[in-house]
């Protein structure tokens, strides 16, 4: 298994750097980060992203100095992030109902230590690169896919109910923001 320059990734041009932290899910339920990864780096899929998170680790997918395959070009975005300026993070999912699917399906959702690692995660990245919190965005926000799907959508939230998944968002968003606040000044 291995990537191929151009088919799976790319260079950043001279006048790309990460400006925007994009949020996705894989929609492999109850898969690990390394099974994500595993996926990933299957040249034949021709996506990729910088980071997987689970409940139990970060793995490091994708050196960030290069842009990953993971939200598409210029033209399809809504408000100007795309893969050149871009960071991608895929947070493992779960579902009560693995045996369905399809991203209508309810009863998708995010472990509670996913979410802590992945705030975690962005909190460093956003101080690293000076990314405020309105360029932390769901692929949902850029393309309108409904990707991550625990956290899109006005209906009851599966991890959280009397929650919507959009809610839930905004929610992790403030964790994101407290933990960048923890590193001070
Ligand atoms: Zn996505």
């Amino acid at each position: 298994m291995a990537w191929v320059l151009n088919e799976n990734y790319r260079r950043r041009n001279s006048n790309e750097r990460p400006e925007w932290i994009v949020i996705h899910y894989p929609a492999m339920p109850g898969a690990n980060a390394m099974r994500v990864r595993n996926y990933f780096y299957d040249e034949k899929h021709k996506t990729s992203s910088h980071f997987c998170v689970d409940d139990d680790e970060v793995l490091k997918v994708l050196d960030v100095k290069y842009a990953a395959y993971h939200v598409g070009g210029k033209k399809t975005s809504q408000n100007g992030c795309y893969n050149g300026n871009s960071i991608g993070i895929d947070l493992c999912d779960d579902k009560v109902n693995k045996r369905s699917i399809r991203v209508e399906d309810n009863d998708w959702f995010i472990h509670a230590e996913t979410m802590r690692n992945a705030a975690h995660l962005i909190a460093g990245l956003m101080r690293q690169y000076n990314i405020p919190i309105e360029r932390v965005v769901r692929h949902y926000d850029v393309t309108r896919k409904r990707c991550p799907r625990p956290f899109v959508g006005n209906d009851a939230s599966a991890n959280y109910p009397g929650m919507t998944c959009n809610e839930l968002w905004e929610d992790f968003k403030k964790k994101c923001l407290s933990e960048y606040r923890k590193f001070g000044r």
